[in-house]
C-alpha cells in the first residue's frame, strides 16, 4: 500500500531567519512535504510544496494527561483551564465577520502520556508533560513539541499530541510572576496542533522565538487569525462534526508500540515519522524583534 500516514514533530528553528521585507501577513501552514527531503521555502519561510494539513471534521477533541506536572506544580484543573482558553482563542478568531469552522472539545483526563497514533485502534490527542526527562535532542533548548500524524495523500490530520518540556523548563501560570508562561506555550502549540507552522511576524503567537517572561503569546495577532481563518474558513465544507479522535477515544496507550507512530522509532509499514524541529524552544543569545511587545531571544 502506498504511504498513507506520516507523523511530524513540529518545529522549525530555521524559520528564524531574517527577511529584508515583511509582508502584511506571514503565517505559514504545515504541509505534507517531508522536511528532510522534499520541502523548499519561499521568502516568508513557508514551504512551497505539499498539501496543507487540516482537521477534516468541524470538531476536534483533545485530552489532558491526568497527572499533569507535579514537578512544576501544575495540576490537572490548571492545565485544563489553560488548554481550554488556548483553543478557544483559535476557534474564536475573527475571520472578518465569521469565525473558523472548527470547535474543540476536551475528552477529559487520560492516562496515556505518549505521542502515539494507533492506525487501527482508538486514540487520544494528548497534552502531556515530561517532568522526569526530555527524551529528544535539545532538552535545554526546547519548551514543547507537537507531533502531528496525517494522511500523506490528502493532508488530513489524524492525530496530534503536545509534549511540554517540564523537565527543563521552569513553567509558571501566574499573570504577575512570570518565568516561562505555560499558557503562552500551550497557545503556540495549539496553533501547531491545528496545522499552522511558524510566522516571522514578531508579534504573532506563531513566531518561532519566545522570550522568558513574555505573556503576549497568549493573545492572537491578526497574522495568527489570518492563518487559522485560511485553514478553517467559515464556509468550509466540513467532513462531519464528530468530537472524537480517529477510531474513537481511548484514555490508555494502546500496545503494541509498533502499530503506532512512535517518533523515536523507525517508521514501519505505511507509517512514517519525520522529525521536524517545530518546538517552541529556548535558544541562546539575544535577538530583538521589531513588532514584539517585549524583547525576545531565540527559542
Ligand atoms: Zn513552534
Amino acid at each position: 500500500m502506498k504511504k498513507v500516514t506520516a507523523c511530524w514533530v513540529a518545529g522549525a528553528a530555521s524559520l528564524a531567519a531574517s527577511f529584508s521585507t515583511t509582508p502584511a501577513f506571514a503565517f505559514c501552514r504545515t504541509t505534507t512535504c517531508d522536511p528532510q527531503t522534499e520541502c523548499s521555502y519561499d521568502a516568508r519561510g513557508c514551504t512551497t510544496v505539499g498539501l496543507p494539513l487540516t482537521w477534516k471534521s468541524g470538531c476536534v477533541s483533545y485530552s489532558i494527561q491526568r497527572d499533569a506536572s507535579p514537578g512544576r506544580g501544575v495540576d490537572y484543573d490548571t492545565i485544563h483551564d489553560i488548554a481550554e482558553r488556548a483553543f478557544d482563542r483559535w476557534t474564536n478568531a475573527d475571520c472578518r465577520g465569521g469565525s473558523p469552522s472548527l470547535r474543540t472539545s476536551d475528552t477529559g483526563p487520560v492516562s496515556c502520556a505518549e505521542p502515539e497514533y494507533n492506525s487501527n485502534d482508538p486514540n487520544a490527542n494528548v497534552i502531556m508533560f515530561r517532568d522526569t526527562s526530555w527524551p529528544y535532542a535539545g532538552a535545554n533548548a526546547t519548551l514543547a513539541l507537537t507531533t502531528i500524524t496525517f494522511n500523506y495523500d490528502t493532508g488530513e490530520i489524524f492525530d496530534a499530541d503536545i509534549e511540554v518540556n517540564s523537565f527543563k523548563t521552569p513553567l509558571t501560570t501566574s499573570n504577575s510572576v512570570v518565568d516561562f508562561d505555560l499558557e503562552s506555550i500551550i497557545t503556540h502549540e495549539a496553533g501547531h496542533f491545528l496545522g499552522l507552522s511558524h510566522s516571522h511576524v514578531g508579534s504573532a503567537t506563531m513566531f518561532v522565538e519566545y522570550e522568558r517572561g513574555d505573556l503576549s503569546f497568549r493573545d492572537l495577532e491578526s497574522d495568527d487569525e489570518e492563518g487559522i481563518c485560511e485553514a478553517y474558513p467559515p464556509n468550509r465544507d466540513i467532513g462531519g462534526d464528530q468530537c472524537r479522535p480517529r477510531h474513537g477515544f481511548s484514555p490508555d496507550c494502546a500496545p503494541p508500540p509498533d502499530e503506532g507512530c512512535a517518533i523515536a522509532n523507525s517508521p514501519t509499514g505505511s507509517t512514517r515519522a519525520w522529525p521536524l524541529a517545530f518546538a517552541l524552544a529556548l535558544g541562546v543569545g539575544l535577538r530583538l524583534r521589531i513588532g514584539r511587545r517585549q524583547a525576545k531571544r531565540p527559542v
